[in-house]
């Protein structure tokens, strides 16, 4: 009897645990984790960074260089002026980030990255000026990441649907949220996307979409949220990740 009743709360228990793994809110740096000394957005330092405060996650961007190679920054220029489309991969990893660091390779990155495991990489692929250039991107981002084996460690994200729906062709396997705020989660699920990553304020103002995703299976993701006020508005509202610049604060008020 006494064996049973264990096994019962045993049950119980894992059952608990289960659930509240299940709406437990992730936190994923946004561009890493800059908002500390000695770091800069999208530098080497932001992520070993965002690894180092136990964020489950650490956002980044990538474009494709004239010569069609794969570096890491938000802005489509670089801080010393070059448009990042238009200029050669050798030139634009001289350039310097915020913190001093030269403006890293995606390879660099994912190497970087790889260190860090389980911290999960969020691969934002940054529209580009044609859709030759949007495949393209989406192509060799996909291929770097199984030449490293890394495909469990990466989740995609992307304001393009041309990129988001090139990255579910390439690789169905993988999860690929769509970031332009202006599709339900019925359209998204058609389109074959894993989840959905709004920006906190389309996601106040259609609050629904946020139980429709999970309805259907999709993962929601908010960005960019900062004030402690709207960060737990999003862990209240359950949604599974919240992408913000202050990925501290948001680990402290989730401990409470
Ligand atoms: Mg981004």
């Amino acid at each position: 009897m006494k064996t049973k009743l264990g096994m019962v709360m045993a049950v119980c228990i894992a059952l608990s645990q289960g659930i509240c793994a299940q709406h437990a809110t992730k936190v994923v740096a946004h561009r890493g984790y800059w908002k500390c000394e000695g770091s800069a957005e999208n530098s080497l330092a932001s992520l070993q960074k965002a690894y180092e405060a136990g964020c489950w996650g650490s956002e980044l961007d990538i474009w494709l260089t004239a010569d069609g190679q794969l570096v890491v920054n938000h802005d489509a220029h670089t801080l010393d002026g070059l448009e990042i489309e238009k200029s050669d991969f050798a030139r634009l990893t001289q350039s310097k980030l915020k913190n001093g660091e030269t403006l890293p390779s995606l390879d660099a990155y994912l190497e970087a990255g790889k260190k860090l495991s389980p911290m999960i990489l969020v691969l934002e692929l940054k529209t580009q000026s044609t859709s030759e250039r949007n495949d393209e991107l989406a192509r060799k981002v996909v291929a770097m990441v199984k030449a490293k084996a890394m495909e469990d460690q990466v989740e995609y994200i992307a304001f393009s649907n041309r990129v988001g729906t090139e990255l579910i062709r390439l690789v169905p396997d993988a999860k690929v949220a769509y970031l332009n705020g202006d599709k339900s989660p019925a359209e998204l699920k058609k389109l074959g996307y894993t989840g959905l990553d709004y920006a906190s304020g389309v996601l106040k103002k259609n609050s629904q979409w946020i139980d429709e995703a999970h309805r259907l299976g999709l993962t929601v993701n908010v960005w960019t949220v900062n004030k402690p006020r709207d960060l737990q508005y999003f862990i209240d509202h359950k949604a599974d990740f919240i992408t913000t610049n202050e990925p501290v604060s948001l680990l402290d008020l989730l401990k409470k």
